[in-house]
């Protein structure tokens, strides 16, 4: 076979695969740069968890007529100029992937008006191309509804799971982004159904209670810890919250929610002579680091985090649950645990 450059609709393709994997990854990457645009109100409407139409609302700062094409084109971003920037960005997004991932594998529309200009926009786009646009009246903010997700790639249409599954994800992805931006009103309705909604008040424990209840939220100990260069905050659960699975044990680095299973052992092991073996505590935690300890930049999905140093933050933060534990006055003895 002779070697050839691929053409772009092949690449935007295979690059899309690596960012939109599933309906889930959608409304990710939307609702993410919703917050990014400065949003306090985000709204997301799926209909078949996703695979029939998703729809996101926000009131960020819009964008402009002219800067629609070049939103959606690969590695077009507002958010990121140079590489010495990812040491200090603070956006969620900076990839300039998303958007042309989405309209390279489904049908999208945008609604949109930026904060500087007096008309929106609406635009339509197919497998990647703009076919249409025109300016419309609207508020201020943007609405992207996505429909028929990988209409044009067989292979990963057919590896969507039921909706019931796909809406779980999305389910689960939202609280998360809502436990982590107390200070934004989230609104997920599923099929019409509303199933989250947050009132935006700045308060964690506001969002915990939404999720959890108030019953359980009475079992929660606040953690407010500091030990340079970490400091964390959030909740941890009682003795009468533990758990035998580890679904509730959730991790946010500067804001982004991360899985790490080292910061998972250390959680339970900070509870080591509280708890029987098996028990996992309940924890809402959120760590913040200086980010020259981090590297986000490891995988488009970004759940990953590369901690540098992590036997260190993970021994600091397992010494920053047990004081927690030690001020909330727990009856039980504490044992070994270090
Ligand atoms: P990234 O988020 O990595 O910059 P995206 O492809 O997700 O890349 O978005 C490209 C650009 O489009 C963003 O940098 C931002 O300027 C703009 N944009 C995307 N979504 C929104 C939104 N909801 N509100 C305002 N601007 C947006
Ligand atoms: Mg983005």
């Amino acid at each position: 076979m002779k070697i050839k450059m691929l053409n772009n609709e092949t690449i935007n393709k295979i690059a899309a695969g690596e960012v939109i994997i599933r309906p889930v990854s959608v409304v990710k990457e939307l609702v993410e740069n919703a917050i990014d645009a400065g949003a306090n109100h985000i709204s997301v409407m799926i209909e078949a968890g996703g695979k029939n139409q998703i729809v996101i609302r926000d009131n960020g700062c819009g964008i402009a007529y002219n800067e629609i094409p070049l939103a959606f084109k690969r590695h077009a971003t507002s958010k990121l100029t140079t590489i010495d920037d990812l040491e200090t960005i603070n956006s969620l997004g900076f990839r300039g992937e998303a958007l042309s991932s989405v309209s390279a594998v489904a049908r999208v529309q945008v609604t949109t008006r930026n904060e500087n200009e007096e008309v929106g926009s609406f635009t339509s786009f197919e497998g990647g191309m703009l076919i249409n646009q025109r300016v419309c009246s609207y508020n201020q903010g943007t609405e992207i509804k996505v429909w028929d997700l990988f209409y044009n790639t067989p292979a990963r249409r057919k590896h969507m799971e039921k909706d019931k599954k796909e809406e779980g994800l999305i389910r689960n992805l939202m609280n998360k982004i809502a436990l982590s931006h107390p200070n934004i009103a989230f609104q997920v309705k599923c099929n019409g159904r509303s199933v989250l909604d947050t009132p935006g008040s700045g308060k964690v424990i506001d969002v915990v209670n939404v999720l959890y209840g108030w019953e359980e939220g009475n079992n929660l100990i606040a953690v407010d810890y500091e030990n340079s260069p970490m400091k964390l905050g959030g909740f941890i659960g009682n003795l009468k919250m533990m758990r035998n699975h580890r679904e509730d044990q959730i991790f946010f680095i500067n804001g982004r929610y991360i899985k790490n299973p080292q910061l998972a052992q250390a959680l339970d092991e900070a509870y080591m002579g509280y708890t029987m073996k098996h028990q996992h505590p309940f924890g809402i935690i959120f760590i913040e680091l200086p980010g020259r300890m981090l590297d986000i930049n490891i995988h488009p999905a970004k759940t990953e985090i590369k901690i540098l140093n992590e036997s260190l933050i993970c021994l600091l933060f397992k010494q920053g649950i047990r004081e927690t534990l030690r001020g909330a006055n727990l009856v039980v003895n504490i044992g070994d645990g270090k």
